[in-house]
């Protein structure tokens, strides 16, 4: 495969989790659209994403699960079994009208993505990234766990040493019950300390090869180029993986509304491209990221970076109509958002002190070795 592939699917346009959860705003789309209004989306790097089988998801959830999100999507209504067993119909995990076929478009996609870095490549599944899921209960806005099901399937098509970085402002709880004790499998997180679901803590090693960072609120982009070249970049390297699997999420940005990291995309996109060449196979999925715009920005830049392309100082009129077109209803933040929210993608970095206790984490988590 020679150019990076995109992965996505109009579903993802329409769909809401409510008016007033986190996820009632459009990403996807966003992304879709602005990269089209770039001209970086041509028809063959766009891939429509295939709704995974019941077959395939059983791989990891139980099928009294998935039988469940699909009779809650027909009937749209969960009994009181579904709260209690599965956590379907909660503030959280809402019934909403798309309960079982988006995260069943999600997970499709990054299945296909295992199948398709067969022989090497590059692929990009924002709508991934979905990494709280559990094997019989949805968790955090997740109902499937689709990184655990791209592994797998990367796995079962012969690639073994994987390398999971995640950089969302949560810790992915539902990705260490999967391959927490792995020894092929070396996973490192960066998250906010004490921030839901409060696990991932710096002794917490997965069992084996789990490197957890919580870093303190106002986490800056001078911090997380620190815990790149400190920790990220030189574990991956030992590792020597056959693929790694990029988490990228966009709540550790500094206007989203459910963390209190302080970052410019500059860092996550950094963290990019540092890991770009390290492997012979990169999937590059989404994850958490609540406020419409950073979103947008940070996931199409993303898309830019894969392909080399030069980021516009200041976007074109179709691109920053997409910007202009988003609503953040109920959050103040979709008040009066700043110019620049629609006229760029690249934010001014946000550099800043380096902590102590950053720099003691790093160098603990550096100073453990790697598993085997
Ligand atoms: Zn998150």
């Amino acid at each position: 495969m020679l150019k990076p592939q995109f992965i996505g699917h109009e579903i993802f346009r329409h769909s809401t989790y409510g008016r007033w959860h986190p996820l009632r705003v459009p990403r996807v789309s966003t992304v879709m659209d602005l990269a089209r209004a770039l001209g970086w989306l041509p028809q063959d790097q766009f891939i429509t994403s295939p709704r995974a089988k019941p077959s395939a998801l059983v791989n990891w959830h139980t099928s009294d699960y998935i039988a469940a999100l699909q009779r809650v999507e027909q009937e749209q209504e969960a009994k009181e079994s579904d709260r209690r067993r599965h956590d379907i119909g909660s503030v959280t995990n809402p019934v909403f009208a798309e309960i079982f076929r988006r995260p069943a478009t999600a997970a499709g996609g990054s299945i296909l993505a295992g199948e398709l870095l067969r022989g090497g490549g590059v692929i990009y599944n924002p709508a991934g990234g979905t990494h709280h899921g559990m094997p019989d209960r949805a968790n955090g806005f997740c109902y499937l766990n689709d990184p655990v099901l791209a592994m797998l399937s990367l796995r079962h098509h012969g690639v073994r040493r994987i390398a999971y970085v995640d950089i969302d402002a949560h810790h992915p709880d539902g990705v260490e019950v999967g391959f927490g004790g792995d020894p092929d499998c070396l996973m490192i997180s960066v998250h906010e300390a004490r921030l839901w679901p409060r696990t991932g803590g710096i002794e917490n090693d997965g069992g084996g090869n789990a490197f957890n960072l919580p870093v303190p609120r106002g986490f800056n982009d001078s911090e997380m180029a620190f815990v790149r070249d400190g920790l990220i970049l030189p574990k991956v390297a030992a590792f020597r993986p056959d693929v790694i699997v990029l988490l990228c999420g966009a709540d550790g940005l500094e206007e989203d509304p459910l963390s209190h990291m302080a970052l410019s995309n500059n860092a996550q996109l950094d963290v990019l491209r540092g890991l770009m060449g390290m492997a012979p196979r990169l999937l590059v999925l989404g994850g958490g990221g609540y406020n419409p715009w950073s979103v947008g920005r940070l996931w199409t830049q993303v898309w830019g970076v894969l392909n080399g392309l030069e980021v516009p100082e200041t976007l074109s009129k179709a691109a920053e109509d997409v910007l202009r077109a988003l609503r953040f209803d109920g959050n103040r933040r979709g008040k009066n958002p700043p110019v620049h929210w629609f006229t760029t993608l690249q934010d001014v970095p946000r550099e800043g002190p380096l902590r102590d206790e950053v720099k003691a984490g790093v160098q603990r988590l550096a100073n453990r070795r790697l598993w085997r």
